[in-house]
């Protein structure tokens, strides 16, 4: 089983309303997905207040229910305790030990992984990235497009680094799919969707979620073409309600599509089963 885990930030499940751009007209394969090939799961996890970040993540990708360890929902970038709980066991880890080839497809503007250790903020793919760090992808692997940016296109980076050509969301696309086909799991992780949530600005929502709808619908027919497992979720509701300016306490899907699909999506009801399910599913 070769899987692609799109991890996109902010995006839950709700009805059709006016201020919600998770529409057909926008998105219509996340869309389509979302409809034939997901079950909503619970991101709330037992835990007052609106999920967060931090704590969402972490969760999903160690199977520990976060908030509940924190007694609270956190936002942003892990704390020390979150971290420790991250770098205690996670998804990369437990991939790792099954002898599993990882890729963590998002690329890192920096030469090497070491570089990333003394940067003070980490989010949490960085953190569990770090305990596995031939997963992570460099600002070199990028320029042989063995790496997607994580605005998919490259355009917020050319003020920065002018020789790394833009790509349409098609080609971001065929990069990831090349990195896939050589690898067990490959993780892509897209904020954007988040960020759009929190500008209550419908048409820069819009934008985010038509272009991300072109890569994803490009990579849907490589994947499945190549007979591999997708996997998409999100940490957290947020850009589904655009006239809330924080997150929502909606479900968030639980997308899976070919091999082991129905497997995966009969065993997800929250945020801490995604890894357990995962490794299930690696382990049948
Ligand atoms: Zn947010």
């Amino acid at each position: 089983m070769k899987v692609v885990f799109l991890f996109i930030d902010g995006v839950g499940v709700r009805e059709p309303s006016a201020d919600n751009p998770v529409n057909p007209e926008v998105c219509p394969t996340l869309c389509r997905l979302i409809a034939e090939h997901s079950v909503p799961i619970d991101a709330c996890l037992g835990v007052e207040g609106l999920p967060q970040s931090a704590t969402g993540q972490a969760t999903m990708f160690t199977g520990v229910n976060c908030p509940k360890a924190m007694g609270r929902h956190c936002e942003g970038f892990p704390s020390p305790a979150l971290r420790e709980i991250i770098e205690a066991n996670n998804l990369f880890l437990q991939l790792k030990k099954r002898g599993l080839a990882v890729r963590f497809a998002d690329a890192y503007l920096v030469d090497s992984p070491e570089d990333l250790k003394a940067r003070r903020f980490k989010s949490v793919t960085t953190v569990m990235a770090l305990t596995a760090p031939e997963t992570i992808a460099t600002a070199e692997d990028l320029l042989h497009d063995r790496a997607v940016m994580q605005d998919i296109t490259r355009e917020t980076i050319q003020d920065r680094y002018p020789d790394v050509p833009v790509v349409t969301p098609q080609r971001a696309a065929e990069h990831l799919f090349g990195i896939a086909r050589e690898c067990d799991f490959t993780l892509f992780e897209f904020f954007q969707t988040d960020v759009s949530g929190h500008s209550l600005d419908y048409t820069r929502a819009c934008a985010v979620l038509r272009a991300y709808d072109q890569f994803l619908s490009a990579l849907v027919r490589y994947i499945e073409a190549a007979g591999l497992t997708l996997v998409m979720t999100s940490d957290h509701g947020n850009v589904e309600a655009m006239l809330e300016r924080g997150h929502t306490r909606n479900p968030v899907p639980f997308i899976a599509l070919g091999p082991k699909a129905a497997f995966l999506r009969e065993r997800v009801k929250s945020l801490a089963d995604v890894t357990p399910s995962l490794l299930a599913a690696y382990d049948m």
